[in-house]
């Protein structure tokens, strides 16, 4: 796993929302007790994603919650990504996928373990950058593809135009349904069919007219991955 290359360039892990999203119970290391939460379970075994807090428990508790969501490592209820303190849902569940390892049982280690491998700090702590820099712009960690596909499924050449972000799951809320194409809104019998056009103009103003946004010539997020990546400023 790569840990200083540009957002751009790392390496795209396997992408997919949890396969089996659950609500588990566990608690937050804070600096001399725990806060007891509720978090959602992510298909990475040990990585867990829990409600931000601040704050501090001296002799009653001081903490809030933020509003934002963190990664939370299950068996230490410690923070893993120390960039990821306060950030929308989205990006936590990006870094998840980020962090799957070849060996299944890795985050399940000890924090002693984990902390003790300098490869993984140094990828954590990018991670972490990648993530506020990716914030700041309102932008996926990393992009999972390029927007503009050709296709010549009705025997000519055009063009189609997809979402860009890693855990985009398409109409059908599903991963084997994403991305999110631009549709073709005056199909009249399905109009979650893809809009194929030949001109690339013409798949940017419906592009607009659906609500994309666009990054650069090859990166578009569709609505939902708009709003999902749209960080939020919570009040202190
Ligand atoms: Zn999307």
């Amino acid at each position: 796993m790569p840990t200083t290359a540009p957002v751009d360039t790392i390496n795209p892990p396997v992408t997919s929302w949890p396969t089996t999203p659950q609500l588990i119970p566990l608690g937050i290391a804070r600096t001399d007790s725990q806060v007891r939460v509720v978090g959602m379970a992510t298909d990475v075994p040990g990585l867990t994603i829990t409600p931000a807090l601040r704050g501090t428990i001296v002799t009653v508790s001081f903490v809030t919650i933020t509003g934002g969501w963190t990664l939370t490592h299950h068996g230490s209820g410690r923070q893993i990504v120390p960039g990821l303190h306060d950030l929308p849902l989205a990006y936590t569940a990006e870094a998840a996928q980020f962090l799957r390892q070849p060996d299944p049982g890795y985050w399940t280690q000890p924090a002693t373990a984990i902390t003790a491998d300098p490869a993984i700090r140094r990828t954590v702590a990018e991670l972490g950058i990648q993530a506020d820099h990716a914030a700041a712009g309102n932008r996926p960690i990393w992009w999972a593809r390029e927007s503009w596909q050709a296709t010549s499924d009705s025997g000519r050449p055009q063009w189609l135009l997809r979402c860009a972000a890693p855990l985009c799951t398409g109409p059908a809320g599903g991963p084997a349904h994403g991305p999110n194409h631009v549709y073709d809104w005056d199909n009249d019998e399905n109009d979650s069919s893809p809009l194929a056009h030949p001109d690339k103009a013409v798949l940017a103003t419906a592009a607009e007219t659906q609500e994309w946004r666009q990054y650069d010539e090859q990166h578009w997020l569709c609505p939902d991955c708009a709003t999902a990546h749209q960080a939020t400023h919570h009040p202190r």
